[in-house]
């Protein structure tokens, strides 16, 4: 069984997606162990984005994911962080096929609506930054 760290960026949050997107991975099957709408602080969002530091667009996510609020979750099933990855669609808005969360509902690379762990390591890491243990139900 593997859990996912999940995240409705402020765009999704201000479109009043929340509940179109946890019903998705809710009839998916998967099963939600941690939800908390929250604000992202500097530091959380410098750890969470560590890669991609130094990218064109990177101040912009920086300012964008601290902007307001985000619903943070985590997820747990079988194969939850590729199949979270399918269910949410490309990265590159224009790729993203319809059915997925971005093909469906999102227009610019920048504002996708949602994130999702790219990895078992990431998967770790991510719900340490948002998370305390004690919050996984
Ligand atoms: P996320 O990590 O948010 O789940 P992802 O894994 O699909 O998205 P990444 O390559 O990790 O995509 O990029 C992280 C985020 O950075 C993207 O979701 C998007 O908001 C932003 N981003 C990535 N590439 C671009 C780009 N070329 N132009 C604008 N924003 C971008
Ligand atoms: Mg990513």
């Amino acid at each position: 069984m593997e859990r996912t760290y999940l995240m409705i960026k402020p765009d999704g949050v201000q479109r009043g997606l929340i509940g179109d997107i946890v019903s998705r991975f809710e009839r998916k099957g998967f099963t939600l162990i941690a939800s908390k709408l929250m604000v992202v602080t500097r530091e959380q969002a410098e750890k969470h984005y560590a890669e991609h530091h130094g990218r064109p667009y990177y101040d912009d996510l920086m300012s964008f994911i601290t902007s307001a609020p985000v619903f943070a979750m985590v997820w747990e099933g079988d194969q939850v962080i590729a199949l979270s990855r399918i269910m949410m669609g490309k990265t590159n808005t224009l790729e993203a096929q319809p059915g997925t969360i971005r093909g469906d509902y999102a227009v610019h690379t920048n504002r996708n609506l949602i994130h999702g762990s790219d990895s078992p390591e990431n998967a770790v890491r991510e719900i340490g930054i948002f998370f305390e243990p004690h919050e996984l139900l």
